[in-house]
């Protein structure tokens, strides 16, 4: 297999890496390393939009204006609806430049979630009032899917929805409503016909976060970051015209994933970027009692990067070929998140006891403590969007062809 890239493709990155050169607002530039402490979600410039100030606030417009000339804020939409309709390549080599830049991500639940899924599944009133509102970053979405006891097993899920003449009135819990604080809407997935299987009688609705009868619980990580939520629902009335899709085919509805690229490109580019800085730091550090000691560490982590990098390139050629990727995202996902880790593990080992100072400014913290803070802060990322085990059995099963435990 070839990686290299064809001309088009060598043009189109190089478009690219002009474009963020010319376009990319000096804040971003400065604030690299400090925006990769805050809460991911937060790092969208829809955030800095919305909740930022000052000189924040005036990067993510222009930053917004420049991605919108282009279509890039949300690259696999359809141009009609504000997209730049990129081929899965396209949006690959864009999202790598991007984050090679240490570029705002493009993203977020509503141009990667529920923009694909209004395209496929809305109603043209639905794609007219919250498609364009969505990729100026005024309408910020929360995912409401998960509950306590359903999140693995997520068509287990009981939040009740009871249709009451033009409207549905909500009553239940979700957990972990990521943003849910900050987001003005959120996307739902609720059980319309409890008498049904329980893949069937689920609805997916849009409910504005400010109907009476919302309310949010903050619920704090164990880096001391609140960037998630449990989310309750009492009595909420719900236009019916807010429903996407068929009622009760709403499972089917929140599965729909439009040719989004799914390659894990920007975390590989990540982890290159932040062992690259490790080793610059292991080479200046001529104490000699422990770089042998983790030589080979270091080493296996190096290879590491490399083989998701592989791993992100074989999911985007899959894409590029109109296949769609099953197992082999669930690999991207498993085995990125994990790396994640251990290069951050290995990081404070570097470090040695140094590895314990938590601040970001203090001049003693190595790396600005990136590698202390990724270590605490992205336990959760082999829980987030699907566990590790879960991603391990559809491998088994899918990939390897294993039959069901
Ligand atoms: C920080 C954070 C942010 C999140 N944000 C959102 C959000 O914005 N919106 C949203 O809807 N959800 C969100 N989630 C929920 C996330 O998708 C779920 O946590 C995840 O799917 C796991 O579900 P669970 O927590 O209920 O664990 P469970 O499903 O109860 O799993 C517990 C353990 O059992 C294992 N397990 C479960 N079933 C199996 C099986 N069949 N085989 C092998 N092992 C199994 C799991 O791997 C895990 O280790 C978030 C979660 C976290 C931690």
């Amino acid at each position: 297999m070839d990686w290299n890239d064809s001309a088009e493709q060598a043009a189109f990155r190089a478009e690219v890496q002009r474009f963020v050169r010319e376009r990319l607002p000096a804040y971003y530039r400065d604030t690299a390393v400090q925006r990769g402490f805050i809460e991911e979600a937060e790092r969208d410039w829809q955030w800095d939009m919305m909740y930022g100030e000052g000189e924040r606030q005036g990067a993510a417009q222009a930053w917004a204006t420049a991605l919108a000339e282009r279509g890039w804020g949300a690259p696999h939409w359809p141009r009609e609806y504000g997209g730049a309709g990129l081929s899965s390549m396209e949006q690959f080599i864009l999202r790598w430049e991007l984050a090679s830049a240490d570029a705002p991500v493009i993203g977020g639940g509503g141009t990667s979630l529920l923009g694909p899924t209004l395209l496929v599944h809305g109603t043209e009133q639905q794609k007219q009032q919250f498609l364009a509102p969505t990729l100026r970053g005024e309408i910020l979405w929360a995912q409401g899917y998960s509950e306590p006891g359903a999140g693995s097993d997520l068509a287990s899920l009981q939040t009740r929805a009871v249709r009451d003449g033009d409207e549905y009135v909500i009553n239940g819990q979700k957990l972990w409503t990521s943003a849910g604080h900050k987001a003005n809407w959120i996307f739902m997935l609720v059980r319309t016909d409890p008498n049904a299987p329980k893949h069937r009688g689920i609805s997916f609705m849009l409910v504005d976060m400010r109907t009476p009868g919302v309310s949010v619980r903050p619920i704090e990580s164990m880096s001391w970051r609140h960037a998630t939520n449990e989310t309750f629902y009492e009595d909420v009335r719900v236009p019916a015209a807010q429903v996407v899709g068929e009622p009760n085919r709403g499972w089917y509805v929140g599965m729909t994933l439009l040719d989004f690229e799914r390659s894990s490109i920007a975390s590989a580019v990540a982890q290159r970027q932040q062992l690259a800085q490790l080793l610059e730091h292991v080479l200046a550090d001529r104490s000699p009692h422990r770089a042998p000691l983790l030589r080979a560490e270091l080493a296996e982590r190096r290879v590491e990067v490399e083989v998701l990098f592989n791993l992100s390139l074989r999911i985007a050629s899959m894409q590029a070929a109109g296949m769609i990727p099953n197992y082999e995202a669930s690999m991207g996902k498993v085995f990125s998140t994990e790396l994640t880790q251990r290069v951050a593990r290995t990081g404070t080992k570097v470090f040695g006891l140094y590895a314990n100072l938590w601040s970001t400014s203090e001049p003693l913290s190595p790396m600005h403590a990136q590698c202390t803070q990724t270590y605490v802060d992205r336990t959760v990322g082999t829980v987030t969007g699907g566990s590790s085990e879960i991603q391990r059995n559809i491998i088994a099963t899918r990939g390897l062809g294993l039959p069901r435990g």
